[in-house]
């Protein structure tokens, strides 16, 4: 049974059945309806922004498990990096320095990580500061392996120049010298024989009796076999690669072949007193680049250390030079 309203009419003084009309009844239904669904929609935005969904919980599950181990692998970069360093020191203080190589200077071996451009596709996400990070060293360490690399590569050259350089560069006297007898005139201003004023000796002499074998003081090829030069007379000169060229002069006899290749220790010819020479005597030059240097830096090969104190002391004594 529906219920029936009254209202009190003042006028009549009576009460009186409200009469309500369709149109109000209908607008009744149509506001309850709406405030129930207004009231609905908020309750489902409250629930969705403060209850997380299994969806979300999982999701939220992965993103953390993604940032753990994006932090294991920074790490793990990080741990590469001073792997890195160390092979870095190894390489510019011991590897490079062995072989006389110039230094990779440290802003060429710091690297780079190729601009803040690449970067930005990974902005804007949760993490991103993490991710762009880890990308950063990432390459970082990249460039750097490979100009470690790069200079690994360097080196395994020179250590395969290095045996040749050794075998090449001129290391023993020209003479058989045991006694240390032999040598008469060192590198520097002497006394000239001829023009009996002090001279620039451009080489070392020598003394021995004409015939006397001289060696070649390292591997390399003869470049010049000269018969009857008015100063040198009889002489031959080697070039050894690397810069270093040798010059034996006033030769009796010469059995080098000029092109040929020659070892060290090989006979090239014999002692003699041709050119300007006062008497039977061999004059040694080492050059470097061209320029005359003193061969006494050059017979590391065949003496100890004390010899080589003597020889040091003869070839500095201001004796008069044989040419
Ligand atoms: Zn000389």
């Amino acid at each position: 049974m529906a219920k029936v309203k009254y209202f009190y009419n003042p006028h009549k003084l009576k009460f009186e059945t409200v009469k309500i009309s369709w149109l109000t009844k209908a607008l009744r239904i149509f506001g309850f309806v709406c405030a129930s669904v207004v009231a609905g929609f908020l309750f489902l935005v409250a629930a969705y922004t403060t209850i997380d969904s299994p969806k979300e919980k999982q999701l939220k599950r992965e993103i953390r498990n993604y940032q753990l181990q994006m932090e294991l692998m920074d790490n793990k970069v990080s741990q590469l990096s001073a792997v890195l360093n160390e092979l870095q020191e190894k390489d510019a203080h011991i590897y490079r320095a062995i072989f006389e190589a110039d230094p990779i200077p440290g802003t060429v071996r710091q690297g780079g990580f190729g601009g803040v451009e690449k970067y930005r596709q990974l902005e804007g996400y949760i993490g991103s500061d993490q991710i762009i990070a880890v990308q950063k060293k990432l390459d970082m360490l990249g460039s750097q392996v490979y100009i470690q690399s790069k200079s690994f590569d360097e080196l395994a050259k020179m250590a395969a120049n290095k045996t040749e350089f050794i075998a090449s560069i001129p290391a023993i006297q020209p003479v058989s010298n045991k006694k240390l007898r032999s040598m008469a005139s060192g590198f520097g201003y002497r006394l000239h024989p001829i023009y009996k004023t002090h001279k620039m000796h451009t080489g070392i002499d020598f003394t021995a009796p004409s015939g006397t074998p001289i060696y070649a003081t390292g591997n390399g090829i003869i470049e010049t076999v000269e018969l009857g030069h008015r100063g040198y007379g009889n002489h031959v000169i080697i070039n050894h690669g690397f810069g270093y060229e040798t010059l034996y002069a006033h030769m009796k006899k010469v059995v080098a072949k000029p092109g040929r290749k020659v070892k060290r220790g090989e006979l090239i010819g014999y002692i003699g007193s041709t050119g300007t020479s006062t008497a039977p005597h061999l004059h040694y030059e080492v050059m470097k680049n061209g320029k005359k240097i003193n061969p006494i830096n050059y017979f590391f090969n065949d003496l100890t250390p004390a010899e080589y104190d003597q020889v040091r002391e003869i070839a500095s004594q201001p004796t008069q030079s044989f040419d």
